[in-house]
This record gives C-alpha cells, sequence and structure tokens, in this order.
C-alpha cells in the first residue's frame, strides 16, 4: 500500500479541477462548451519566437545549458529589468526557469518548517500550495472588493508575526485584475523592510496593464535586496506551453536559490531559452495587438455585465479576468457547476482563490467579442435571471428553489 508524504496530503486537489472534469465530460459528449476557466490568451505565440526556436533546434540547442541559464538570455532579462522596471538587476542575478516553478524555487529556498509566508486572498490559487509543499504554513491576507484587491500595509501588519518570513504581491493581479499603486507599494514595502520580511513580487501580468502604472517593489529605495522578482513570458507572449519565466534575486537570495534549481529541473529548455530572447529583443507589435484586443473585451465584457440586474464588479485594470461578485444565494462552485451546465460555460469558483473569493465567478476574457457576447454573457445572463438558459429549475445550497440572483455593491 502506497503511503503518502503528509506535505501533499496536506494541500487540496485544486476546486477547478471538478469544472474541468465536467467540461472533460461534457466535450466527450460532443456538446459544444465555451471554456473560460483557463488563464491563458487565445492568440498564436508569435511568429518571430517560433522561428526562433526552429533556429535554435537546427542549430543544435539541444542540450544542457548552464542552471541559471544561457548568457544571452539572463542579459537581456537584466536589461529589461533595468529599462523597463528600475530594477537594478544584473545578469547575474538572473534564473530562468518556468514561472510557476521560480515561485516554488524560491519558496524552497527560503521557507522552513514553522515559518509563515503572507499571501494575497483572493490570490492565484498555487501560492498556498507553494508554501505549504515547502513545510510553511500560507497566512492569507485579506485584500478583497472592499480593498481593491490591493492588499494594505495595516492589513499585511495585522497579520505578522515572529514567524512570517515572506510576503507575497501580485500586481496585476489575478483574479482581482488589480494594479498596486505606488503608494500601496511604497507602504508595503516599508512595512516589509521595518519587519524584516523578503518581498517574492509576481509580475507575470506586467504588460497586460490598461489603468495606472506597474511599480516592481525591487526598484524602490532599498528593497533590492529584500526583493525576489517573479515573471514570465506565458502571458505576455502567449507561450504558456513553453514553460519559461525567470526570477530576479540579490547575490545571496540568488546562491540559495539556484541551488534548488540544480537539484530539480537543472535548466530551462535550451532551445526555448533562444526563444526567449527573441521574445525580448523582438518587435512589440504582437503585444500591443493582443493587449488593445484584451482591453476591448474588458471593456465590452464590463458593458455587458451592467445590463445585470443587481451584479457587482470592479473594473479590472490588468491582467484579463473578470471577477464579479455574486449573491446568488448558492456557493461559487455550484453556481460555475450551474452555469456550466447550463449555459454551457465553463467559468472558475472564486472559492479556488481564497476564503474571500467565496460569492465571485473568475471568468479569463478568452474568447472573441461577438462569441463572448453571443455564447457568454447573453445566456449566463438569462440564467442568472432565471430565463430561458436555464434548463432546470433553480435551486439554492438548501434546495429552496429560488432563481440566484446578482447583488449590488
Ligand atoms: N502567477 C500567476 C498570478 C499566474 O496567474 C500564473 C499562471 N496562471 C503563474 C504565476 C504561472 O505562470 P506559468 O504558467 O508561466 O508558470
Amino acid at each position: 500500500m502506497a503511503r503518502f508524504a503528509k506535505r501533499v496530503l496536506s494541500i487540496e486537489p485544486s476546486p477547478t479541477v471538478r469544472i474541468s472534469e465536467l467540461v472533460t465530460e461534457m466535450k466527450a459528449r460532443g456538446e459544444k462548451v465555451v471554456s473560460l476557466a483557463i488563464g491563458e490568451p487565445d492568440f498564436p505565440t508569435p511568429a518571430h519566437i517560433v522561428e526562433a526556436a526552429k533556429k535554435a533546434l537546427d542549430d543544435g540547442y539541444t542540450k544542457y545549458t548552464p542552471a541559471p541559464g544561457i548568457k544571452e538570455l539572463r542579459e537581456a532579462i537584466a536589461e529589461k529589468s533595468q529599462r523597463e522596471n528600475k530594477i537594478p538587476a544584473k545578469a547575474e542575478n538572473v534564473i530562468v526557469a518556468p514561472t510557476k516553478h521560480t515561485l516554488f524555487l524560491t519558496c524552497m529556498a527560503l521557507l522552513d518548517r514553522g515559518d509563515e509566508a503572507l499571501i494575497p486572498d483572493p490570490g492565484w490559487v498555487s501560492y498556498g500550495p507553494m508554501v505549504t509543499l515547502a513545510g510553511a504554513k500560507p497566512v492569507p491576507v485579506r485584500a478583497a472588493d472592499e480593498d481593491g484587491f490591493v492588499p494594505s500595509a495595516e492589513t499585511v501588519e495585522q497579520a505578522v508575526t515572529p514567524h512570517t518570513r515572506l510576503l507575497m504581491l501580485n500586481s496585476p493581479s489575478n483574479p482581482g485584475g488589480s494594479v498596486y499603486s505606488r503608494d500601496a507599494m511604497r507602504a508595503l514595502a516599508d512595512l516589509a523592510a521595518d519587519r524584516d520580511l523578503i518581498v517574492v513580487s509576481d509580475e507575470i501580468y506586467e504588460k497586460i496593464l490598461y489603468d495606472g502604472e506597474h511599480v516592481s517593489p525591487a526598484s524602490l529605495d532599498g528593497m533590492f535586496d529584500r526583493t525576489v522578482t517573479v515573471h514570465g513570458f506565458s502571458k505576455t507572449y502567449a507561450m504558456t506551453g513553453w514553460r519559461l519565466g525567470w526570477l530576479v534575486a540579490p547575490t545571496p537570495l540568488f546562491r540559495e536559490i539556484v541551488k534548488v534549481q540544480e537539484h530539480t529541473i537543472t535548466c530551462a529548455t535550451a532551445f526555448a531559452q533562444k526563444a526567449g530572447v527573441a521574445a525580448l529583443r523582438g518587435p512589440t507589435a504582437p503585444i500591443e495587438a493582443m493587449v488593445a484586443e484584451f482591453r476591448a473585451r474588458r471593456d465590452l465584457v464590463m458593458k455587458e455585465l451592467a445590463k445585470i440586474d443587481r451584479l457587482s464588479t470592479d473594473r479590472p485594470s490588468g491582467a484579463f479576468y473578470v471577477f464579479p461578485q455574486v449573491d446568488a444565494g448558492l456557493d461559487s462552485a455550484t453556481l460555475c457547476e450551474r452555469i456550466l451546465k447550463e449555459a454551457s460555460v465553463a467559468v472558475t469558483p472564486g472559492s479556488a482563490f481564497g476564503e474571500a473569493g467565496e460569492g465571485h465567478i473568475v471568468s479569463a476574457a478568452r474568447a472573441r467579442s461577438s462569441i463572448f457576447r453571443r455564447k457568454v454573457l447573453i445566456p449566463t445572463r438569462h440564467l442568472m435571471e432565471g430565463g430561458e438558459a436555464s434548463t432546470a429549475s433553480p435551486r439554492d445550497s438548501r434546495g429552496r428553489g429560488t432563481p440566484p440572483t446578482m447583488r449590488c455593491r
């Protein structure tokens, strides 16, 4: 009989799995499902990046590279960090790895049993489990609707204990689409300095920004030495399947983190790293076009959502999700299941993103505008209003026959 490690038994399977299993079952039955549950741009990787990878394969980039990455890419990342983010990074501060893995490397290198890491609530689904897998305790910090999905320094301070080691920040954020202001970031940075915390700044949505400015905490006075910045190619360049990202860390942290890379994945895929250089040094027009399309979709979605009676949602300033609050008399998992079954649209329950995410649904703006309107918004709206997209008799979690409604703040 297999026995399992406590650290893995102590993490829950993803609550999104149920929805994706249902999608798979429905597709297998030949049903047409629109899936808005995946955080992935529905654009191809730009051609010049694909060409660079093909050339790299032809040129024999098929072997191990140095563990932190090829020099050319580390230099391109350091230059980008200096130029665009004002982070005083050198190539020697950069480790190339899939973004998700950079977070895991950081947790493994910096956290011990008994340590605590502060994570935004709602926040991306993997922060908590990664902290747990590293043996430490994730401590959610409420950053919900009333906070504009930005953790305030005051709330963070209340959660700090003598065991707190890390503060995870994510701007633009998943799922709230919030962009932390310079003042908010400065206040969080000051707190981290006061309480001797390491900041882990997940900036993967940096370029998917509609309003405000992107502020990297590592650029703020005195912060480079206590910040690990993680970033990647998945969202900006529509490269989710390439598994390529990076982290920037000050030398003492770099030295420990890179050991975990050496003993886990060794290095990132060689030819993908060459493609990464092409992405960072190549034309920016494809990114601008993609972000313009995401912005148009956000505006359309906001316009359509405003028509749904008693729905509340803030306008996302970045990333490509909408995160409306619903008071449907159902928990968010049940609501999402019903939206899937009755309107054939897969969205993610807010509860997957933390306690403060309950009562919300998460939808990625993945479909083209007309499809989104026709296939998603209109049937979902009818479902919410107890209309024709709803084939089953609407029931809430206590089995009462009331139709779900959406609440206005
Ligand atoms: N951080 C956030 C906030 C994300 O949303 C994601 C992906 N959904 C990641 C990190 C991981 O990115 P990747 O797939 O490139 O590893």
